[in-house]
């Protein structure tokens, strides 16, 4: 028999070696500076036969992957929607993996279960949720969008007398999704709950970005009585902008389509006193699907669903089977949650909130949305550059014109996609391109705690 000081090497190895690579991401190359062949060769070792020493699997892994980290976790990281880790978060998280409970019980991992039942209600206080809804910790926003609408797909099929948990999608009254600019995680969500993504139609979107009640007026209005899910922004992923949820949910409502927001960064918008008029009324919706991993700064594995009918969201996900032990007075998250056994992910949204704070969440929603502006304006204002989109919260949209004279659009959308890859290249800062009204674009996003003034100047100057 192993004495526990089996893991003693390995996690001491893991813990050296995880704190120098978050002490050294102020200093290293933020973009990876190994190509994949590189990458392949180091990695791709034969399958060994007989096992290794675990702190000799440990260091192999940290050598060989050299290069090929981003400084994601580090405070220049522009692109995409990337998050760092909270230090007690990633201790937190670290935890989890070494007390490999099973939450999908309360019988099976007790203090997980009592956990996400508390850092539930702090999330629904921060975010300005009803403090009735129903939720779940689930790996990201994208399976925080399936639960929600799973529970969207029951109740709008049940109100057509329709058991869809039985009865499946064929046969069934069909159901419609409308959406204005979305995250292809709507998509996917569509697709895996059968609806199908020819069922969703695009709602147009004025110059702020925002759908107006008279568009969803006539899109509900073309199929009266039609079961309609309505997807409504808060935080598009380019522009960051909000729909206006007092004007258009009552809309939704009284066509009785189901609302639900994806909010995978914007919702934290109300968690800030600052930036909470942007969410005002967003209260009213029927789902909410949002990231602990993006603002919050939690690692990895963590998006949550809320739900404010509590009894659709269980009848979409509640499971019983006879082996299975139930406790009357816990909640047990596989009543919630599309998986079975699962990580207890809610410790580390746990040491997030406490390690912050109501008043540290607010300072780092407002700390980020100050960079992100002073980036876009920084980097908008050079020569050749110019301002899209300014950065109402954390995001905004700059673009490069190519100097040569008589360059077209062209011209600029390669200019645009160039400078980025040179930034890249120098390592100083990493951003990310998108499409915008048929142009190329760079997307400046801040969302992680670490960054500084310094940082932004960094990558500012990197232009
Ligand atoms: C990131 C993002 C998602 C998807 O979230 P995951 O956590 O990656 O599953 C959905 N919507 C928006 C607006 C996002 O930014």
């Amino acid at each position: 028999m192993d004495s526990p000081s089996a893991f003693q090497a390995a996690l001491q190895a893991a813990f050296q070696s995880a704190l120098g690579h978050l002490e050294s991401l102020r200093d290293r190359p933020v973009a990876a500076t190994v190509s994949l062949s590189e990458l392949r060769a180091k990695l791709a070792k034969p399958l060994n036969d007989h096992g290794l020493a675990p702190e000799e699997v440990v260091r192999d892994l940290v050598d060989d992957t050299q290069g090929g980290l981003l400084g994601s976790a580090g405070g220049r990281f522009f692109a995409w929607a990337i998050g760092g880790s909270l230090p007690a978060a990633l201790a937190a998280d670290w935890l989890t993996a070494a007390w490999d409970q099973n939450a999908a019980l309360f019988a099976c991992a007790p203090s997980a279960a009592v956990v996400e039942e508390v850092t539930g209600a702090w999330l629904k206080d921060l975010l300005a949720i009803p403090a009735s809804a129903s939720f779940a910790f689930v790996s990201g926003c994208q399976m925080a969008h399936t639960t929600c609408l799973a529970a969207a797909r029951h109740a709008l099929l049940q109100e057509r007398g329709w058991d869809v948990e039985r009865n499946g999608l064929c046969g069934a009254p069909p159901i419609r999704v409308l959406a204005s600019n979305r995250h292809g995680s709507i998509e996917r969500t569509i697709r895996l709950l059968g609806i199908g993504e020819g069922n969703v139609c695009d709602l147009a979107v004025d110059d702020r970005e925002q759908t107006t009640p008279a568009v969803l007026e006539a899109a509900l209005a073309s199929a009266p009585g039609a079961a309609t899910i309505v997807v409504l922004q808060a935080g598009d992923l380019n522009s960051g902008s909000f729909d206006n949820y007092h004007a258009l949910i009552p809309i939704a409502r009284r066509h009785r389509a189901w609302v639900h927001v994806d909010g995978a960064f914007g919702l934290w918008a109300g968690a800030s006193p600052r930036y909470r008029h942007l969410v005002e009324g967003v209260e009213l919706a029927d789902s909410w699907a949002t990231d602990g991993h993006k603002w919050l700064n939690v690692p990895y594995d963590s998006g949550y669903a809320f739900v404010a009918r509590p009894e659709a969201h269980r009848a979409a996900m509640s499971h019983r089977a006879p082996y299975l032990v139930h406790d009357q007075d816990a909640r047990d998250q596989i009543d919630w949650n599309p998986e079975w056994s699962r990580r207890a992910r809610g410790f580390a949204t746990y040491a997030a909130i406490r390690q912050l704070g109501r008043i540290g969440v607010a300072d780092l929603i407002d700390r980020c949305c100050e960079h992100a502006r002073t980036l876009v304006e920084g980097i908008g204002h050079l020569d050749g550059a110019e301002v899209l989109w300014r950065s109402q919260i954390n995001q905004g949209l700059v673009r490069f014109r190519d100097p040569r004279l008589g360059a077209g659009e062209e011209d600029h959308d390669r200019f645009t996609d160039a400078a980025i890859a040179r930034v890249l290249e120098g390592g100083e800062a990493f951003f990310a391109g998108t499409n915008w009204h048929g142009r190329r674009a760079m997307r400046v996003s801040v969302l992680n705690w670490q960054t500084s003034p310094a940082d932004v100047a960094r990558a500012i100057a990197a232009f």
